[in-house]
């Protein structure tokens, strides 16, 4: 793999950050002005990679009806965006072709059940899902989801996500950028490419971080954490 410069300054910037953070946390406070200019040095066009999985957020409703009256999430892992955690809870996705199992239900609950599963997912399921943003699930295809406790037949709710990009408003204009505005995003390595139509996220108490799905990883051979450029700003 070839690693171009600026991507090398950003892996070398990290690891001063982990490791002044590691010492400041041992007790070494005067190293805490050098952490902040590292930081402040990194290149904000490279951004990290996220990989979903398949996955499903539940509404309290749903959540009763699959995992009894008044269950609740149990933590198993936090997420990079603030507040978002991986549940030991899993559902069954039952469609008209076939079923997935062991779909992981992602927490805090939310407002609307949604699913979000990739293509190929849709092909075993027997569903054609829209390729969405995040709670845009007017006209979805629904699938049955099985719990331990009980079943719920959803009517819609089944996306393909969009991939976007979760930054800090802040974040965003250092690039001159805004929540909604589309990028191309530069990916390097043997499968290599652009990335077009990627919608930038910019909210406050949020993660920078990229968001695709299985499918588009393995399109272009990335693994979590690998740094990813924004062009076209
Ligand atoms: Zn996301």
């Amino acid at each position: 793999m070839q690693i171009t410069r600026a991507v090398l300054d950003e892996i070398v910037a990290r690891l001063l950050a982990q490791g002044l953070a590691a010492a400041a946390g041992a007790g070494a406070k005067s190293t805490a002005g050098i952490k902040a200019e590292t930081v402040e040095h990194t290149d904000p066009h490279l951004v990290p990679i996220g990989i979903s999985n398949r996955h499903i957020h539940l509404s309290r409703s749903d959540m009763d009806a699959l995992f009894g009256p008044g269950s609740q999430l149990t933590r198993k892992a936090a997420l990079k965006q603030p507040g978002q955690y991986a549940a030991e809870e899993l559902v069954t996705l039952r469609g008209p072709k076939g079923e997935i199992s062991k779909v992981r239900v992602l927490g805090p609950l939310r407002k609307e059940t949604q699913i979000e599963v990739s293509i190929a997912d849709g092909f075993v399921l027997g569903i054609k899902p829209p390729m969405r943003m995040s709670g845009k699930l007017e006209s979805t295809p629904g699938v049955e989801l099985v719990g331990p406790h009980g079943t719920v037949k959803k009517e819609g709710g089944v996306i393909v996500a969009l991939r976007h990009i979760h930054m800090l408003p802040a974040e965003a204009a250092k690039l001159g950028l805004k929540n909604g505005d589309e990028v191309d995003v530069v990916v390097e390595g043997v499968r290599g490419g652009v990335m077009h139509h990627v919608t930038i996220r910019a909210a406050e108490a949020s993660s920078t971080e990229m968001h695709i799905d299985v499918e588009e990883a393995n399109a272009f051979r990335l693994k979590n954490n690998t740094l990813v450029r924004i062009v076209k700003v």
